[in-house]
Parts: C-alpha cells; structure tokens; sequence
C-alpha cells in the first residue's frame, strides 16, 4: 500500500490532520487539496474580530506556508477534488491530475444553505463563510446604513454585533421562536435577545422571509406576514450543509453527513472523514451527529493522525464551542438536548452566569456566559466524568475546582 495521504479540505480539520501526523513522526507523504486560494485560515475570527483588526490576512492563518514546506507537507490551493477512483484508490482534481493514495482523508467542511426564496441571487445578498465573503462584507461596510440578517444563530449574531459597532442598523429574522433555538437553553436565548435589543438590534422571531425584491434604493424583504423590511443589503446566514457531494459520487454511505464509525472510518477503509462534513456516533450524544467547531475538527483530525500511526480508539472528545457577540462571551461544553433541565449559577441580570444542563440528574452540558471560570472548571469536571448534581451547581459558593482535587 501506498504511505501517501491525501487530504481533501485545507480547513481546520485537513491541516490538523497534516501537522499531527508529522508530530507522530509520520515519514510518508501528506499533500492537502484546499479550493480556495488563501493559504489555510480560521474562520471564527471573520465574524469576530477580522473586520475589526483592518481585515489583515494574516491575522486568521493557521499556519505560515513555510511552515508546511518545512514538514514536507504539500499544499494545493486553488485546486478542487472531483472524483474519488475508490478501485484504484486515486483523487481526480479539478485540473485533470489524478493522485493516488494510501489513506484519503475527507475534512470538506459545509458550505452556507440557500434557502429557497426568490432574489438571493443578488450581489446585495452576502453571506459569510470564507475569507472572500468577509473581504467582501468588509468592502462594502462603510456605505451600509442597513442590513436584514436572515438566521438568529451564532454567525447571524455575530455579524449583527459587527454591524452594531459599524452603527449600522440590523433586523434579525428569526423562523423559530428564539435566538440560537437549535444548540442553547432557553436561559442563555432570553439572555442573548435582551443584549441584542439593548444593543439596539430589532429581532423578529416566528418570522420567515418569503423573497427579496431589489430596486435602485437598496432591497426590500418580504415577511410570510406581509411586513416588508427596507435594507441596503441582506446577510443570508440561516445554517449550513455539508459538502458530501464527492464521497456520496463516490458510493460512501451520506447522510446528513459523510458517515463514519466511531473511528472516524468511511464505509470503506482507505477513507476517513472529519469535522464538519462527517456524521459520527457520539458517546456524549448517544446518537449520531455532525457538529460545526473548531473543537470537533480539530480533535477529528488528531484522531485520524492516530489511528494511521498505530494508536486506534474510538472518538469521545467532549465537545466544546464559543461565540463572542458584541460584550457577551458565550462558552459551551457537553452536548444538552430540548427537555434537559436548565440549573442557573449566577445571576444572568449582572452579564455574567453559567447555566448548567441536566438529564435524569446526569449534567449533559453547561453554558457561561461572561463567565470563564465557572466554565473551565465545569468543563474539566465533564470531560473527566465526575460532573456535577443540581444542587452543587447552583451553588456558587461551592467551588467546582475544588471537586477537580477529589
Ligand atoms: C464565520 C464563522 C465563524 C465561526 N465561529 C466559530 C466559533 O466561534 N467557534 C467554533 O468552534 N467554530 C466556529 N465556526 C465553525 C468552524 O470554523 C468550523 O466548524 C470549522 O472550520 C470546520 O473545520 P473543517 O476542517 O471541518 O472545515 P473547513 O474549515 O470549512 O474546511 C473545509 C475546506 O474544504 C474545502 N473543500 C470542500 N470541498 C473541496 C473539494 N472537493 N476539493 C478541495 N477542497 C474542498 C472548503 O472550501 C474548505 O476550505 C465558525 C465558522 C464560520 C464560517
């Protein structure tokens, strides 16, 4: 077999992939495929503190390209994968070249979801996602006085604080009936919908979009309700899907998610998957899911470097997110599912508290806000297993670091 490994996504997940196999003294050769032209980045600074910064490419590389050149790890950006020869165990690229490997790995993240409503085609419509969608958002700033965000999750939220601190005005529209509805306790959506509206952001939620009309004046979205918001541009941020298209072409089991076992394997063998493309079995979960952070890929991608220098174990990272909005720093550890029951340690009037998740008294997950202390303490107790009852966690005289030493 070949010892060559090809990488397919120079993101997050892919380049970690890279840089830990090498670390595990990995001798054979890596060459990672990346379609976009920038050297690999990050992307949570993009709705964060990008922008801010100046927009500097630089401040959101994951790694100098010297950096690979140095490890013999070879980049090819601007290059697309198109078609995997599982037979003949060999990557087609966009160009015409065929790779041959010996483990694949697939780390092709997702990509933004178009919902389908009329008038998204339009250059007023933006979306984030890449460093090209942030340089653009990032062009146009300075003339934008409005802007509809579609979606009430962590990047619509993001981008609104952005807009807020650029004193452009901001509607949120928001299908369910709370902010971040999908991965966040009632608590910390109450919590989020207060700042925002204090920050002076108008949020509508139950609220759909049914099109977006555009005239010389700027654009108009119409609401299913027949309420129309005038804007001069619209941020599409309502979710993500996974780019599965390559592996499900290729014959691999898709759903929701390139699907893999507990050790991030294909339905075939040479091929592994990771982070935000790849639909694993949780133990934390007890189900199978597909999550979007940084966390997730990157541990994904440690485990894959593992697994192909000899050292197999099924995946249990304890997952763990943030999101910074304006002032309000969220951090969440666990995985909490609706129905869990929210326990509060702190006071959320004062901007600072965690809310603690607990299912059958077993703590699932924990959310802080403002609050890191609290957070790291309570995360270390749930990565180790000890966890915490209700009652110790609505305590804040109880000290969670001292139940570490236990
Ligand atoms: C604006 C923004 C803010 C975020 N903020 C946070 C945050 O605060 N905290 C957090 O934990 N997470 C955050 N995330 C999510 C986090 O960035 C992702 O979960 C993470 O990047 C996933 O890593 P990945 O390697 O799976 O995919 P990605 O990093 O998306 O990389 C996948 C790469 O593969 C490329 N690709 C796809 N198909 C092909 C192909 N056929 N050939 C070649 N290349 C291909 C894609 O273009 C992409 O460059 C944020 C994401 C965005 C967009």
């Amino acid at each position: 077999m070949s010892d060559r490994v090809i990488i397919i996504g120079a993101g997050q997940g892919g380049v970690e992939v890279a840089i830990s196999l090498r670390q595990r003294n990995f001798d054979g050769e890596i060459v990672i495929v990346g379609d976009e032209p920038h050297p690999p980045y990050q992307r949570p600074p993009l709705s964060k503190d990008f922008i801010k910064g100046g927009g500097r490419e630089g401040s959101v590389v994951l790694r100098e390209e010297r950096f690979f050149s140095e490890r013999n790890i070879e980049l090819r950006l601007n290059r697309q994968a198109v078609a995997i020869d599982r037979e003949a165990m060999a990557v087609r690229l966009d160009d015409g070249e065929v790779l041959s490997y010996g483990h694949l790995v697939l780390a092709t993240g997702a990509r933004n979801r178009k919902i389908r409503i009329p008038g998204l085609d339009h250059p007023d419509v933006m979306e984030l996602r890449t460093l090209a969608h942030a340089h653009r958002l990032m062009e146009r700033l300075p003339a934008l006085r409005t802007v509809a965000v579609i979606g009430g999750g962590f990047i619509g939220l993001e981008v609104a604080s952005l807009l807020r601190d650029h004193d452009v005005e901001v509607d949120i529209i928001e299908a369910a009936d709370r902010l971040m509805g999908r991965v966040v306790s009632h608590i910390t959506s109450d919590y989020f919908l207060r700042y925002h509206r204090e920050t002076g952001v108008r949020i509508r939620l139950g609220a759909s979009a049914e099109s977006v009309e555009h005239g010389p004046s700027g654009c108009r979205v119409v609401l299913a309700d027949g309420t129309t918001l005038e804007a001069d541009a619209v941020l599409l941020a309502a979710g993500v899907v996974p780019n599965v298209e390559l592996a499900a072409d290729a014959g691999l089991a898709v759903n929701n998610g390139i699907v893999v076992d507990a050790e991030l394997l294909t339905s075939d063998p040479a091929i592994s998957a990771l982070g935000d493309c790849a639909a694993y079995p949780s133990v934390h979960a007890g189900c199978v899911l597909r999550l979007e952070s940084v966390q997730n890929a990157v541990d994904h991608g440690r485990l894959i470097a593992a697994r192909l220098t000899g050292d197999r174990r099924p995946y249990e990272s304890l997952p763990w997110f943030w999101s910074y909005q304006g002032q309000a720093r969220l951090q969440i550890a666990g995985l909490s599912a609706p129905g869990d029951n929210p326990v509060l340690r702190g006071d959320p009037e004062t901007g600072k508290f965690s809310v603690f998740l607990f299912r059958e008294g077993r703590n699932t997950a924990v959310e802080s806000i403002n609050d890191p202390g609290t957070h790291m303490a309570a995360r270390r107790l749930l990565g180790s297993g000890i966890g915490v009852s209700p009652d110790v966690a609505a305590d804040p005289a109880v000290d969670l670091k001292s139940l570490l030493k236990r």
